[in-house]
């Protein structure tokens, strides 16, 4: 029996944002339908796609509906509940599945299963401890000071996490956040940021895009560099033998992407995953033979997996609320001079309102060198008013 799902049948995306109308604007142009399940009557995906099925991400009739237009379903967020996904797999096929999804939205599971795996992957999360109680924070080993307390569920862009230097900093920071359950990290000593995006289909084959460099600004990821400049030939194949060990442990179905920290000596640790396209794979639509968005549609449509050679060094520039500011007035950024840019790509996801921090496009530029995109990156944020 074929599990193929051919063009031009439904495929159906849990969320509203930009992720899935990326995901959108790829299925489509294979010739596939597009549903959309988002509670919001405006959103990027909503706005991309043949269908909106606006509905609480556990409204049990717009779950329903969804099932029952589409062959295949998947998320763009990880926060989508994992009781959802299981209803819908009752009836459709869904990729990644509830427990793939599970792991990457708790933090306490994603690193008991890194831990886990370690012996297969190779790679060790940074040392922490789970703080559910003031009697945990009593117990605190002082090796996991200066340290970062981060919640459990719903942490995104460096929401949910506080920087805590001692006890007192960790039960300042706990009663803070309402007492919800947290992991206290060991603040570790980044030499550089790298991401690992990779994709696993139904037959338990598995590729993994180049490693990317991610450096973050406010907790907010502000540039990915594809081949990163700080990476070395024995770290991309350390990450990238991590990367598909963790995929296969997992038994996971789509695109998923691995972040990890190196050290100053060179190691590698696990930070997160994500259970879906990544903000740090957005280059590869301009860069890669096969984006990953298109590659989330070939997973979860039982298609071959698709090339993830880069045809061009890259560098992507995420587009925050920030710059539509000029004092208290707000105007629309000079793209026309962005774009006059050689190698520029602009994509913006169809935000109405720009808000300071938040996400509203990015910016991909491509070269037959990497220093010639850098340098036209550099020259994009002059003219956006971005410190470089
Ligand atoms: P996102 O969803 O944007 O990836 P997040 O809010 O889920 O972020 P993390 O990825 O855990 O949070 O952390 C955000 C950033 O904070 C990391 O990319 C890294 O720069 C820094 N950071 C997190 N944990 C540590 C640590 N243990 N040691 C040093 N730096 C850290
Ligand atoms: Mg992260």
């Amino acid at each position: 029996m074929s599990n193929v799902k051919n063009p031009p049948a439904w495929l159906g995306v849990m969320g509203g944002g930009q992720l899935g109308r990326m995901f959108a604007h790829a299925a489509q142009s294979m010739g596939y339908n597009v549903a959309v399940l988002e509670p919001a009557a405006d959103c990027p995906a909503g706005q991309a796609a043949n269908r909106l099925i606006n509905a609480g991400y556990n409204d049990a009739a717009g779950l329903d509906a969804l099932a029952a237009q589409c062959v295949a379903v998947t998320t763009e967020f990880e926060n989508v509940p994992a009781d959802s996904l299981s209803r819908l797999a009752q009836s459709v096929f869904v990729a990644p599945n509830a427990h793939g999804v599970s792991v990457a939205q708790d933090r306490i599971a994603e690193k008991s299963f890194f831990v886990a795996s370690a012996a297969k992957s190779g790679v060790m999360p940074a040392p922490h401890k789970v703080i559910a109680t003031d009697a945990d924070i009593d117990a605190i080993s002082e090796d996991l000071l200066p340290g970062i307390l981060k919640t459990v569920r719903m942490g995104y862009d460096g929401k949910g996490q506080v920087r805590v230097k001692s006890r007192d900093d960790v039960r300042a920071a706990f009663d803070g956040m309402g007492q919800v359950t947290c992991l206290l990290e060991k603040m570790l000593p980044l030499a550089y940021e790298v991401s690992v995006l990779t994709a696993r289909g139904a037959d338990g084959a598995s590729v993994v895009y180049p490693i990317a460099e991610n450096v973050h600004r406010d907790g907010i990821l502000f540039t990915t560099t594809v081949p990163g400049p700080n990476i070395t030939g024995d770290c991309a194949a350390k990450a990238q033998a991590a990367a598909k060990a963790i995929v296969a442990e997992l038994g996971y179905v789509g695109v998923l992407c691995i972040e990890f920290f190196v050290l100053a000596d060179g190691s590698l640790v696990v930070n997160e995953m994500a259970p879906r396209p990544h903000n740090s794979g957005h280059y590869t639509i301009d860069a890669c033979v096969t984006s990953q968005f298109a590659q989330q549609v070939r997973a979860m449509a039982g298609l071959p997996l698709g090339d993830v050679r880069q045809h061009s060094p890259a560098v992507m520039l995420n587009i925050l609320g920030d710059i539509w500011y000029e004092g208290d007035d707000v105007r629309e950024p000079a793209w026309d001079q962005v774009l006059a840019l050689p190698g520029a790509n602009l994509h913006l996801y169809g935000k109405e309102e720009p808000r300071r921090a938040r996400k509203m496009g990015h910016l991909t530029f491509v070269a037959p060198t990497l220093a010639e995109a850098q340098q036209h990156l550099h020259a994009a944020c002059a003219v956006l008013g971005i410190e470089a």
